[in-house]
């Protein structure tokens, strides 16, 4: 439980200076992160998921429950008898995951659907932040586990668009997160290759 989401070598983590520099609050997009590449297999490592990601930065209130999709409620509490709901727990992590990255697949060229934005913010689950540039993640402790993690890769790139835009990479086949375009495109990774009329035709080299 401790180790579970202590954590922070996240290997798709990106090392651009821009990212690193702390001139920006990025910890949405870290906690995002976090959560795909290494997703909380147990309500104990979940509860701390959520605890530390976006209870303490007074985000979002502490949940009791989590859901997605069609899937019944299943309890984060410490009442829940250990292991219990486990299965049903990693099921909905599962398709929250699945549901996350598939949507940002979509946001990749030539696509570029960016509708979760809309949706993130039509769902009140972003809202502007102290800087009126930057957005912060607000979503509702009984929304779907999803759209809590859709959030917060929302509210970082509606605050930095330019970055995800030219760095922002989803491998169309296995759906792996990076950000370094200049090894793969934006829609490859280093074991697929990426369509190369998206990335040649569309985006051509990355700034640098
Ligand atoms: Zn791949």
């Amino acid at each position: 439980m401790r180790q579970a989401v202590s954590h922070t070598s996240i290997p798709t983590l990106p090392s651009t200076p821009s990212l690193v520099a702390g001139e920006h609050d990025r910890r949405a997009l870290l906690a995002a992160l976090t959560f795909i590449d290494k997703p909380p297999r147990s309500a104990p490592a979940l509860a701390g998921w959520f605890e530390k990601h976006l209870v303490r930065p007074g985000w979002m209130r502490r949940p009791t429950h989590v859901t997605e999709a069609f899937s019944l409620p299943v309890s984060l509490g410490p009442a829940a008898p250990a292991g219990a709901d486990e299965p049903e727990l990693q099921e909905i992590v599962e398709a929250a995951r699945y549901r996350v990255l598939a949507s940002l697949r979509a946001f990749m060229p030539p696509a570029a659907d960016d509708r979760f934005l809309t949706a993130a913010i039509a769902g009140a689950r972003v809202r502007r932040a102290g800087n009126p540039a930057l957005w912060e993640p607000c979503p509702r402790e009984d929304e779907q586990l999803g759209d809590i993690v859709l959030s917060l890769f929302a509210a970082d790139i509606l605050s930095h668009r330019a970055f995800h835009d030219a760095y922002l990479c989803v491998c169309k086949t296995c759906l792996r997160i990076d950000f370094d375009p200049s090894r793969s495109g934006r829609t490859g990774c280093p074991e697929h290759e990426p369509t190369a009329t998206v990335n040649v035709m569309r985006r051509g080299r990355p700034p640098a």
